[in-house]
């Protein structure tokens, strides 16, 4: 099986992506490819995700 096609690596979590249909983000001037919207939001910001676990943990004080 040959596999002529071009594929890009989610930096996130390693899954091997289409960067023709894959959601990328830029950083640095290179190109980012992600398999999904949840890769994508911990690539641009790894805090937030953070942020929201003790945010839920702590919602009723
Ligand atoms: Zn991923």
């Amino acid at each position: 099986m040959k596999s002529s096609k071009p594929v890009s690596k989610d930096p996130i979590c390693g899954m091997t992506v289409d960067p023709a249909t894959a959601i990328h983000a830029e950083r640095n001037g290179k190109t980012y490819y992600f398999c999904g919207e949840t890769c994508l939001k911990k690539f641009i910001d790894p805090q937030s995700q953070k942020e929201s676990r003790k945010d839920a943990k702590g919602c009723c004080g």
